[in-house]
């Protein structure tokens, strides 16, 4: 009987390793950041109620949310029409809880608090990403600094989350960051873009017609820009984005 209790508990390892590693190390709930319990919940249900989704209406190019339904673009938009064909996101940076959660992905190490807003971006726009017709995906690269500090690019973790669901590969080598530019919070938008523009620089011909960038946070679209000429320069001839998080048009921006 003995046996067959520690037979049923070897086929439940065998069968059931992530239910085990949350035993062990419980995963966080990405708002809260309280311990899940184990199983295929990825956050909690109060903190889901809580997220401020992008919805209608929005910038036709980037996706941003506007007030004024009557608008087509955001001021941002209107004032320098992209280059990138449009872009999307998954929640609004203004809202806290989205604010919070981003802010810890970020600073504090721990991309798995990615998993849930990746899964679920793919459940909400997975097939309008399809529709585009994408060969890869891009992460917006970091500095090798930045790259040394935090130990992992959130821009590529995102994309290796939504690689798997969208079954279009990465690629994190095709764009690289040049020189360290100056701290973009210092600057205004306009000074902002400026400073960007140049810091990219593709490796090599780019064999791909359409891409698709992946950063974390869109904010007044500077650093899209800047990656989508590099790729458009380079031989793309299409580029979308994704951010998990964007800005309102209404709100002063954290310039990111
Ligand atoms: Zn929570
Ligand atoms: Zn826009």
């Amino acid at each position: 009987m003995k046996l067959f209790a520690r037979d049923r508990v070897m086929e439940f390892i065998k069968s059931s390793p992530a239910f085990l590693l949350d035993l062990i190390y419980p995963r966080r709930c990405p708002v809260c950041l309280r311990a899940l319990p184990p199983g295929k919940t990825l956050i909690c249900p109060p903190c889901r109620e809580r997220i401020r989704y992008v919805r209608d209406p929005v910038c036709f190019k980037c996706g941003k949310p506007l007030s004024d339904e009557t608008r087509e673009l955001c001021r941002n938009c209107e004032k320098r029409r992209p280059s990138f064909e449009q872009g999307l996101s998954w929640a609004e940076y203004t809202s806290d809880y989205t604010r919070r959660m981003m802010n810890e992905v970020k600073y504090h190490g721990d991309p798995q608090l990615l998993d849930f807003p990746c899964a679920d971006l793919l459940t909400r726009q997975g097939s309008r990403i399809r529709e585009w017709g994408a060969e890869a995906l891009i992460p917006v690269p970091v500095h090798r600094k930045r790259l040394l500090s935090r130990g992992y690019n959130q821009a590529e973790e995102i994309a290796l989350r939504l690689s798997n669901g969208l079954q279009i590969p990465v690629d994190s080598a095709l764009l690289r960051r040049r020189a360290e530019t100056k701290a973009q919070k210092a600057l205004t938008s306009e000074g902002r873009a400026m400073n960007l523009m140049g810091a990219f620089q593709v490796s090599g011909p780019c064999t791909y017609k359409t891409l698709i960038l992946i950063d974390d946070i869109y904010t007044t679209g500077a650093t899209a820009e800047a990656c989508t000429r590099a790729l458009l320069k380079a031989g793309a001839r299409k580029v979308y984005f994704i951010s998990l998080a964007i800005g309102h048009d209404d709100t002063r921006q954290s310039p990111l």
